[in-house]
């Protein structure tokens, strides 16, 4: 990402980091910070799983994890391998067969922590099956589920606890010449998760994947993830990001994309500047931009626009916006583009006709970028 010299307070500097591939997405190095969410399917459901990843990545999900927790799973990765627009990690806990098994059905990644897998023999095939069928690994420490050994030590779960376990997991792989993994230290309590990923950060050079786990429901969910996540991001420490809500994945990607919107370090789709409303709305914003967001979802082109309800604060938005509209009296409002007064809307025609321009505006986008390549 360039640094932006005239608004250096929006600088945000990452940490550098190897990159690795999961599947034909880099992860770590310069490459865009992904966002990955997690079906809640049964896997062996193919039908049903396949339908969640699609309409994730449809979301932008730029990787997509599933639970193999059995043979049924790993049968199944393979037709939902096969049909997935973006690549598969498999989600193992202990079982070393299994991890095998989803290498061979052409998972991405494997998530396995490989001190947890047994005796060196078992951790050799599942390096071995993961080098030869091109899979990345992710350690994926859990505050919830350290080693005991690290519990006595530490007396509990705490940062020098998650780090030194998530060592001695990269230790493991390295001891094997294994170089394709990433790490998380995850834990649901935020203090506990931020101070584990910022040693972990200056601890190792591996692409770090972020996330607070079992963070909650839709709304504090979203908040404690953003806290925990954002301010992270926003000290460069973070590859690749995952949201978890105890709700559908597509929203977890959802609320991904917006963390990293807000921190500038990511862009897709129409982001709407709102403001909360008032007496002095021209229109009713509030549902205006619930019917937006809706008829603008398939939008992936960036851009920006603004919906404000008065003039107090609509054309200083709206210069900061590529396409604005501002309420103004008598059911009307003033549509902007790039900044500009261009011409006068009625409040009843004004969804259709920003849905018109964000439209025609995300094609011409889209030709330009064609013609340049
Ligand atoms: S921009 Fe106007 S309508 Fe919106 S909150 Fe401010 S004063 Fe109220």
């Amino acid at each position: 990402m360039s640094l932006n010299p005239i608004r250096p307070w929006r600088n945000i500097e990452r940490r550098k980091s190897r990159q690795i591939m999961v599947g034909n997405v880099p992860v770590g190095g310069d490459a865009p910070i992904s966002v990955q969410t997690m079906t809640n399917t049964i896997t062996s459901d193919v039908k049903g799983t396949l339908d969640q990843v699609i309409r994730s990545a449809n979301a932008g999900a730029d990787i997509v994890r599933i639970s193999t927790p059995d043979v049924e799973s790993t049968a199944a990765l393979r037709d939902i391998v096969r049909e997935s627009p973006v690549p598969i990690v498999a989600d193992i806990h202990f079982h070393y067969k299994r991890a095998i098994e989803a290498a061979e059905a052409g998972a991405a990644c494997l998530r396995i922590n490989p001190g947890n897998i047994g005796d060196a023999k078992r951790v050799a095939e599942v390096v071995r099956a993961a080098r030869d069928h091109g899979c990345s690994i992710r350690i994926g420490v859990n505050a919830g589920s350290l080693e005991r050994h690290l519990l006595e030590k530490y007396g509990e779960p705490c940062p020098d606890a998650m780090v030194e376990s998530g060592l001695d997991h990269i230790k493991i792989l390295q001891d094997h010449d294994f170089h394709e993994f990433k790490i998380s230290v995850k834990a649901s309590d935020v203090f506990l998760a931020a101070a584990a990923y910022q040693q972990l950060a200056a601890a190792t050079d591996a692409p770090i994947h972020l996330g607070i786990t079992e963070a909650g429901g839709l709304v504090s969910g979203t908040v404690k993830s953003a806290i925990g996540l954002g301010s992270l991001l926003w000290f460069g420490i973070g590859d690749t990001i995952r949201v978890s809500l105890s709700a559908d994945p597509v929203e977890e990607v959802k609320v991904g994309y917006e963390i990293l919107k807000s921190l500038g370090l990511r862009t897709r789709g129409v982001q709407i500047i709102s403001c909360p409303s008032c007496a002095r709305q021209g229109f009713d914003v509030i549902k205006t931009v619930e019917k937006l967001e809706q008829r603008l979802e398939h939008i992936k082109t960036p851009m920006s626009l603004s919906i404000i309800g008065c003039v107090v604060n609509g054309p200083g938005e709206a210069l900061m916006t590529d396409i604005g509209f501002t309420g103004g009296g008598a059911g009307s409002g003033m549509v902007y583009m790039a900044g500009k007064q261009s011409h006068k809307m009625s409040n009843e025609q004004m969804i259709d006709h920003i849905v018109e321009l964000v439209e025609a505006r995300a094609a011409e986008l889209a030709a330009a970028e064609k013609a340049a390549e």
